[in-house]
């Protein structure tokens, strides 16, 4: 049964244990960190209450304003691509619930999350903080430009579904920094991991179809889609 929306932490906690185990170590995701990360962070405190039951699903849920929290199992694969080991400063584009920033943080010594909806943003950051999330910087516009005041970055995850590689999000990563971003191709989205070249170039893996909302912005799409 699914815990009921006041029910003890316990039986969150119990389910989301679960979620580890079935759901990202059962298929695949192997970096110790990032499942003990995932362990700890309360996803059932950054869904709406009326999900709350279902918080530990696989399964992407809906935050309000048309937008969606992913799924963990996506969250622990775009995490995993990252290659943290604690010393990072890491940029997220697409904050949302703030869950994904939540997981970065107990893997990363920075992280700092850009939201182009204001109203998602505050709210991920009046829900964190008192979680004791402290390292995590939130800012509101597009960051499908990224957030130059505090490039470069270790890593960059984006969030929302982008037309093409966003170039000036390339500009902001570290050599050996990687950027893991859902890039459109054709009818699909495709996940791309980029990672800075010593010499200022980069390389693309190019890895599996996914689907997310759509990045907004300079670099993304024009406003009015969505
Ligand atoms: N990482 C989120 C998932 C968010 S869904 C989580 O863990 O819950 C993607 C988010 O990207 C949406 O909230 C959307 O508003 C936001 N977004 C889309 N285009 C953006 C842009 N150019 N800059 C910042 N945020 C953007």
């Amino acid at each position: 049964m699914w815990p009921a929306f006041d029910a003890p932490e316990q039986q969150f906690d119990e389910h989301r244990r679960r979620m580890v185990r079935e759901q990202l170590r059962g298929h695949g995701i192997a970096d110790e960190r990032v499942l003990a990360a995932m362990a700890r962070v309360p996803r059932h405190r950054l869904v709406p209450d009326e999900w709350r039951s279902r918080a530990y699903d696989n399964r992407p849920l809906p935050i309000g304003e048309n937008q969606t929290i992913s799924q963990p199992y996506m969250v622990a694969i775009m995490t995993q691509l990252l290659r943290l080991q604690g010393h990072e400063r890491v940029l997220e584009i697409g904050t949302g619930s703030g869950y994904q920033a939540a997981v970065l943080a107990e893997l990363a010594a920075e992280v700092f999350t850009i939201e182009r909806l204001p109203e998602l943003g505050q709210r991920a950051a009046q829900t964190l903080s008192p979680l004791g999330y402290g390292n995590i910087r939130f800012g509101a516009g597009d960051g499908s430009v990224g957030w130059p005041e505090h490039a470069p970055y270790h890593g960059i995850v984006v969030t929302a579904g982008a037309p093409a590689i966003p170039a000036r999000l390339v500009e902001q990563l570290l050599p050996h920094g990687h950027l893991v971003v859902p890039v459109t191709d054709g009818r699909f989205q495709v996940l791309h991991q980029i990672t800075r070249d010593p010499d200022g170039g980069f390389h693309t893996n190019r890895l599996f179809p996914c689907a997310f909302v759509p990045l907004i912005g300079e670099q993304g799409y024009p406003p009015g889609g969505n």
